[in-house]
């Protein structure tokens, strides 16, 4: 029988990540067996392409099992993969032991020799199963919320993407927390997954390799610059003017435009890090004239990167994609505000931006019903924000698992 421990709040089998070195070395003294056999089983998690404790073969049979009855090897009882865009992006579709599934992306990018960089490779993590903050053009959000991940749950899909770099001959140089979840709402396990990802005895990450993304939780953002202060922030914008952003991103009601760039330009000072603000562009929605006009103006001499995203379009939502010209004039304007501006294209739809859409398809879909009665919502949301109305209640999702089906 497994180990069953706390994990993140509930009760779930332990798995080989979700413990620190100190609490291995005590596990492995209490099996009687040697110290050295730490490092023998954290080089095996982390630097070999073993799935399982058997794959270990350094540590010999009677100590496999005895570790097997301890704790799972990986937080995941099945892998599913799908690969895109010619073998550059593959998508992990990651069932864990109560059967919550998640999501992770493992982006590939070639040498640029014009910047200087090498090949790159980005994996993009879920720091939750679902999400709480309900975003109506996030298939995440669509989900509803079931549950934290643990912080081994979040490394280990780190230790899976490099298991399958290692078998390309590839390094994994890029840790990204924006796949499901709302990293700074996982507070805690994200912090100590970051720990085990940069230890050197285990994952060996450059902490400068890891961004967190956040759709604005202000007191987040500031423990992060107080206690992780390596680690880069990217921070989910999409609207500059308070209606609007009150529409995009539910929680802007808690903590505004104003309190979100307050905290972030604090990061940046207290950091010395440029922040990254990712807005997602939908079309006549947040793309107009007067949104435009107010990003420039709010983020003008912030000295901050936008990276500018194209919708990936999502069933519940009436909305789409900006058009390639209005984006690239965006782009210009921000430029002229003395912004660096990133346009993401097919990266966006294949990978990054489309994360949790596989969950959330395997999820099952929301009724019809439901899904009509959320874009009757949305509609009339979007044209009281558009002249300035802020809208007294967020849209709640439609389901199958947050659902007002
Ligand atoms: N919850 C965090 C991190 C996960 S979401 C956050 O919101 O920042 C990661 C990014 O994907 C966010 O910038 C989010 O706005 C973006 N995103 C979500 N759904 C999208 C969609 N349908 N099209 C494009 N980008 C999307
Ligand atoms: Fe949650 Fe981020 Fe999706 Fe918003 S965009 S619902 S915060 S995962």
């Amino acid at each position: 029988m497994k180990t069953t421990e706390m994990t993140g709040g509930s009760q779930r089998p332990l798995s080989l990540s979700d413990l620190n070195v100190n609490q291995l070395a005590a596990r492995v003294n209490d099996l009687g067996a040697e110290s050295y056999r730490v490092t023998q089983i954290l080089d095996g998690a982390w630097r070999s392409v073993a799935t399982s404790w058997s794959g270990v073969t350094t540590l010999g049979k009677l100590l496999q099992e005895r570790l097997a009855n301890e704790f799972r090897f990986s937080a995941f009882d099945e892998v599913e993969r799908q690969e895109a865009e010619d073998g550059a992006t593959t998508k992990l579709l990651l069932t864990l032991s109560d059967g919550a599934k998640v999501e992770a992306v493992l982006m590939r990018s070639p040498a640029d020799p014009r910047r200087g960089s090498g090949p790159r490779a980005t994996v993009c993590v879920s720091s939750q199963a679902g999400c709480a903050v309900g975003c109506p053009f996030c298939a995440t959000g669509e989900l509803g919320f079931t549950r934290n991940l643990s912080a081994g749950e979040i490394q280990d899909q780190v230790r899976i993407a490099r298991q399958i770099l290692r078998t390309e001959d590839r390094e994994l140089t890029n840790v990204v927390y924006m796949g499901m979840g709302e990293p700074l709402q996982n507070i805690d396990a994200v912090f100590a997954s970051i720990d085990g990802l940069t230890d050197p005895a285990r994952g060996g990450i450059g902490q400068r390799r890891i961004t967190v993304s956040t759709s604005g939780v202000v007191s987040g953002i500031e423990r992060l610059a107080k206690q992780r202060p390596q680690i880069t922030l990217a921070v989910s914008l999409h609207a500059a003017r308070n209606p609007l952003r009150d529409l995009l991103v539910p929680l802007n009601r808690k903590w505004p435009v104003e309190a979100v760039i307050s905290a972030a330009d604090s990061h940046s000072r207290a950091t010395g890090r440029r922040t990254t603000y990712e807005v997602t562009m939908i079309d006549g929605i947040n793309d107009r004239a007067e949104d435009s006009a107010a990003l420039a103006s709010l983020l003008r001499g912030s000295g901050a990167h936008v990276n500018l995203i194209p919708m990936n379009a999502v069933a519940h939502t009436p909305w789409q994609e900006s058009k390639p010209e209005r984006i690239e004039q965006i782009a210009n304007q921000l430029r002229a505000a003395g912004l660096t501006v990133t346009v993401r294209r097919n990266r966006g739809r294949e990978a990054g931006a489309a994360c949790g859409q596989l969950a959330a398809e395997k999820a099952g879909a929301p009724t019809p019903i439901a899904v009509a009665r959320r874009r009757e919502l949305l509609v009339a949301a979007s044209a009281a924000a558009l002249q300035g109305q802020r809208t007294a209640q967020p849209i709640a999702p439609s389901g199958p698992l947050g659902g007002e089906a």
